[in-house]
């Protein structure tokens, strides 16, 4: 029997300046004018149904933001409350957790009047226990683990990023407390796609070829198994604004640390920035549409699961 094709889009709208390598209230502004418009543009163009996880900063900032995606039968899901590294939620104690996520649940949930189930974190970083802080919350989707994807070395909270060299490959229902195992908790995790290389727009902007080869291969895979693809990608890679005078901001202090850490990695990300990404990104979900992909959200896929 053919096996399912699926295929998730996921997008982390935030106020993360790729560009200027800082977090910007004006880079959300650029989501809102540009980056979400051409996104929404594109999606319906090959028949998208998408799920966008938001910061509740930005969604305090500008909830027309959250609204016109809702608007357009996508899924509003939750990206913690904010993009601070200080406070990413494998720092932020149990309870402090738990006040985060309710809180955006509820700004969210405020701003389109209608339930919000789905969950990713920032920077994709969460502990071993934090299922059921999610399902304590009142999330029923986490789409934080993104297992062996490889590129971990080179990002923040690495130790705890570990777990991804083992996690399963499919969507699973998690253990109450590990994330990163099947279980019976309530929580589905709805696990980022990568063979070693991470699939995500990045990569994606980056490394077009390799992003290409790395399709094929989980191409493959779901051929072989029904593995849902999940694409990760973010509405501020698809703006053009200003550089800042200043230069990028040095987050250490031994200069190779800063080289490595900073300046390269800095170089990477921004190839292929903002408008340039559009066609690039219009043939990854051409390719979709192409093999008879069917697009659908990760609230959709857990009531398939539930169902
Ligand atoms: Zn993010």
């Amino acid at each position: 029997m053919a096996k399912e094709r699926i295929c998730l889009i996921t997008n982390d709208v935030e106020t993360t300046s790729i560009l200027n390598h800082k977090l910007k209230d004006e880079t959300g502004e650029y989501v809102l004018r540009q980056g979400m418009p051409r996104l929404l543009d594109l999606y319906d163009q090959y028949g998208v149904k998408a799920t966008f996880f938001y910061t509740g900063h930005i969604a305090r900032l500008f909830p027309e933001v959250v609204r016109m995606a809702y608007d357009r039968g996508h899924e509003v899901g939750s990206h913690g409350l904010t993009h601070e590294t200080s406070q990413a939620f494998d720092v932020l104690t149990p309870q402090q957790q738990l006040e985060h996520l309710k809180t955006s649940k509820s700004i969210l949930e405020d701003i389109v009047g209608d339930q919000v189930v789905s969950f990713r974190a920032p920077a994709a970083r969460v502990d071993k226990g934090f299922a059921q802080i999610l399902q304590e919350a009142g999330f029923l989707v986490d789409s934080s683990v993104c297992p062996q994807r490889l590129d971990m070395m080179f990002s923040f909270g690495v130790a705890k990023k570990l777990h991804w060299i083992t996690a399963p490959r499919r969507a699973y229902f998690t253990r109450a407390d590990n994330i990163f195992r099947k279980g019976t908790s309530g929580v589905l995790e709805v696990p980022v796609s990568a063979w070693g290389f991470p699939y995500i727009g990045t990569f994606m902007r980056l490394a077009p070829g390799l992003n290409r080869l790395t399709r094929r291969v989980l191409y493959c895979e779901t051929l072989c198994n029904g593995r849902q693809f999940v694409f990760l990608t973010h509405p501020n890679e698809f703006i053009d604004e200003p550089r800042d005078s200043e230069p990028i901001q040095r987050r250490s202090s031994n200069p190779i640390a800063y080289w490595m850490g900073d300046v390269l990695r800095h170089k990477l990300k921004v190839k292929n920035l903002g408008e340039k990404a559009l066609p690039i990104y219009g043939r990854e979900l051409a390719f979709f549409q192409r093999k008879g992909f069917e697009f659908i959200t990760c609230k959709e896929l857990y009531h398939r699961k539930t169902m």
